[in-house]
């Protein structure tokens, strides 16, 4: 347990889950853009240790870019509030964009930089982000590349901070005593044909994620199996 500021935090992912995690996510990319010249735009503060450590194990082609997004109010009465992204001081015209974020929560924050991309017209605009919540998320555009899904705790390390503070930390950290504010559960359908391999992958979710599995074919199979009433 680490104490930052006035408040209690646990434990939550080790520094070498993190690191073995980030090599994955690395794998997936080096191998869905092979051949291919990338951009990654890394959103700041946050997310600088997980865009290093990333970028370290990138074997394509590739460019770097560090942003901010502002929100500033506008010139005229009627304009309200406007986003505006500093930093990128790149020309990503035609090009395959990845924002590298370290964690999409309400995923408000991803959906204004991927507008404010798309005037700049690249060819394709991806997001890889260390932490999802998904139970938090009401974004347009949900991550393609997540290296944790976690529930709705407050976390801190590895970038993330609580008042500015335990950035530094190679691990990430819970708020101690924090429960998720919704309900966690997450469904997850995989379709295909018998003998696609959906009992592996669903096996390779259940360890990745500790998730509960409830498999209908498996509930099928053992009432038919043991002659039950629903198995008839
Ligand atoms: P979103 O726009 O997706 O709601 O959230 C974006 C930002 O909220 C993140 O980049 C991060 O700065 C902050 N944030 C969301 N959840 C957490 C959290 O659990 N811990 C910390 N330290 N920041 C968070």
């Amino acid at each position: 347990m680490i104490q930052i500021v006035d408040k209690s935090f646990e434990t939550f992912l080790s520094a070498e889950k993190i690191q073995e995690e980030i090599q994955l996510v690395a794998n997936r990319i080096n191998s869905d853009y092979a051949g291919k010249e990338v951009v990654f735009i890394a959103v700041l503060n946050g997310s600088f240790m997980f865009a290093s450590d990333l970028f370290k194990r990138i074997t394509l082609d590739c460019e770097i870019s560090f942003v901010k997004v502002s929100s500033y109010k506008g010139s005229t009465a009627s304009s309200g509030r406007v986003d505006e992204l500093i930093g990128l001081n790149t020309n990503i015209e035609g090009k395959n964009v990845i924002i590298l974020e370290d964690i999409v929560d309400t995923g408000i924050t991803i959906d204004k930089i991927f507008t404010l991309l798309r005037a700049h017209q690249p060819t394709s605009v991806q997001i890889a982000t260390l932490l999802y919540k998904p139970d938090a998320f009401k974004g347009k555009n949900a991550p393609h590349y997540v290296g944790f899904l976690i529930p709705n705790f407050f976390v801190v390390g590895f970038g993330l901070d609580y008042n500015e503070r335990g950035r530094n930390l190679d691990a990430i950290y819970k708020l101690k005593g924090d429960v998720p504010t919704q309900n966690t559960m997450l469904n997850l359908v995989l379709f295909g044909p018998p003998g696609a391999g959906k009992g592996t992958q669903s096996e390779r979710l259940i360890e990745k994620y500790g998730l509960v599995h409830l498999s209908t074919g498996d509930i099928f199979r053992y009432n038919i199996k043991n002659d039950t009433e629903l198995g008839k």
